[in-house]
């Protein structure tokens, strides 16, 4: 099927709560195009440098979402045109992307992610880690960033059982926080394997990739 069917299909299947992030990473800019032309303005890339390019070349009402593991001294490169980063898992980071959406006079969003997986290789912070982030004195300090939200990925499983209670362990973390804090909006989880699953544990924000583009 055509990029521009796959995505007519999933957008009919989410509910208006429920953002797309239409997750390009490796894929050349004309399949990202043909996305674009059907109407979808939300991308999600996991590398900088390739986020970069690709925002250089493409038309400028395209909000990129950076949802891969971020290092530090890659931040610089995104902050000019960066609209939320998915993958926040460090105080060190936050004081990062501050100071640079600062230096371009922008207040970028961010989500914290949180491990909720059962293997190792997953990024995120635990709910001790969570909450010193967001007690912290410096945060307020911070007026260049907003956390709007948090992140997650489940294991990668066939175990619907498992996956649900993950989701499930998230968004039960995610509304104990949106009690204190009306800026919390965002739960991102949910990709092409699970995003059904996700959604009915409550995310408000799915990332899909092969769903839409075919395999990478
Ligand atoms: C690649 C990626 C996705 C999309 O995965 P698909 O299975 O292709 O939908 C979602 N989230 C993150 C963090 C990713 O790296």
């Amino acid at each position: 099927m055509s990029i521009k069917q796959n995505l007519r299909n999933i957008k009919s299947s989410l509910s208006e709560n429920v953002t797309l992030v239409a997750v390009s990473k490796t894929k050349p800019i004309p399949d990202l195009m043909e996305a674009y032309d059907a109407g979808q303005r939300i991308f999600g890339e996991n590398k900088v440098q390739e986020m970069s390019e690709k925002w250089e070349a493409m038309p400028k009402d395209i909000e990129w979402h950076m949802i891969g593991h971020v290092q530090t001294n890659k931040v610089k490169f995104m902050a000019p045109f960066v609209s939320l980063i998915h993958g926040v898992d460090s105080l060190k980071l936050l004081e990062e992307i501050n100071k640079q959406a600062k230096k371009n006079n922008r207040v970028i969003d961010c989500l914290l992610q949180i491990y909720i997986a059962e293997e190792e290789s997953k990024f995120g912070l635990d709910e001790e880690e969570l909450n010193e982030i967001l007690n912290s004195t410096s945060l307020l300090e911070m007026k260049n960033i907003r956390i709007v939200g948090l992140m997650g990925m489940a294991t990668f499983t066939e175990n619907q059982t498992q996956i649900k209670k993950e989701f499930t362990h998230l968004k039960s973390i995610f509304d104990s926080f949106t009690i204190h804090n009306s800026q919390f909006t965002i739960i991102s989880m949910g990709m092409s394997g699970d995003y059904q699953l996700a959604i009915g544990c409550g995310s408000t924000m799915v990332r899909i990739g092969s769903s839409i583009f075919g395999g990478r």
